[in-house]
């Protein structure tokens, strides 16, 4: 059981250490929060910053929780996600405001998905790192940690986020969205492969429902393709939408999984194989490889 309100689906071991961090004043001056995009780093940074802001631990009714709520406290700082860059006068900006304001309780920098960092803003937050400005805490999350300076890392209390289990992720959802068809739930929690964030996404848009349904089949029917015409064919489509791709890939990987299981030992070989593509495909796309060469070179080794 956890002492606060987190709201949010799984991760208890991960709260409870959090937890037990403010109670023994323990709070590191900076953590990762690492892990696959979607499960709840953002929300359990941000929840974060409420309990120790808050001078009732996060009440949800003070001003100071109201202000964390709608972005504007000025001594919790967000560099949300925009899926631009994050570049070095961001950094210096923050460096400024960092030293110059004076602070009643915390300093929170929250930087979502660090990753986008340039070379130059990594090594101006790994100097505040280094030298932390007083009553500061950084949170950092990253769907890839391999792609964050190791300094950094080194500099930081990592906590390792899972993607949550169906059980839990249904009873969330069951909670939240008790006007909804138990049915389409589980859907929504199928094609999510275990993320919160996706989850809702889809339940509170039924394009994002549609989209989803499709690919699940599509790639459902790309294993049952002997031709490899045809597998050509839907990877032409699908790379017309760079963001379909990543979705591709994860859908692909869970069904290559649950195929895997149900063929049983002996079959194991090709699909343990095609993984192992997957694998390499998602790291090499992040490196901008060209995804028709890439996805198609997956196609021709299954
Ligand atoms: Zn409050």
């Amino acid at each position: 059981m956890t002492r606060y309100r987190w709201h949010i689906v799984g991760h208890l071991p991960l709260l409870e250490q959090l937890e037990k961090d403010v109670e023994t004043e323990n709070v590191a001056h900076s953590y990762i929060f690492a892990g696959p995009p979607q499960i709840g780093k953002h929300t359990v940074a941000l929840t974060m910053a409420h309990i120790l802001q808050c001078e009732q631990g996060f009440c949800h009714d003070c001003v100071t929780c109201s202000q964390i709520s709608k972005g504007i406290h000025s001594e919790t700082m967000e560099f949300r996600d925009d899926g631009e860059t994050l570049g070095i006068d961001a950094i210096r900006d923050l460096l400024n405001r960092l030293y110059l304001t004076p602070s009643a309780r915390y300093k929170i920098v929250i930087i979502e998905r660090a990753e986008r960092m340039t070379t130059e803003a990594a090594n101006c937050l790994l100097k505040m790192l280094e030298e932390p400005p007083p009553q500061t805490l950084f949170m950092i999350t990253t769907d890839n940690i391999l792609e964050l300076l190791p300094t950094v890392i080194s500099r930081s209390r990592t906590l390792n986020f899972q993607t949550c289990s169906s059980a839990e992720l249904l009873d969330f959802l069951s909670l939240e969205y008790m006007d909804r068809e138990p049915k389409t739930l589980e859907l929504a929690c199928e094609l999510s492969l275990g993320r919160p964030g996706v989850a809702f996404k889809i339940l509170e848009d039924p394009d994002m429902m549609e989209f989803y349904t499709m690919l699940y089949r599509d790639i459902n029917r790309f294993f049952a393709f002997n031709n490899i015409f045809e597998r050509f064919a839907y990877l032409q489509e699908l790379i017309e939408d760079s963001n379909k791709v990543g979705i591709f890939l994860d859908i692909f990987t869970h069904l290559a999984r649950k195929k895997m299981i149900e063929v049983g030992p002996g079959t194991d070989a090709r699909y343990l194989a095609l993984l192992d593509k997957i694998i390499a495909s998602k790291t090499a796309l992040r490196q901008h490889v060209n995804p028709r060469l890439l996805l198609e070179n997956m196609m021709l080794s299954f």
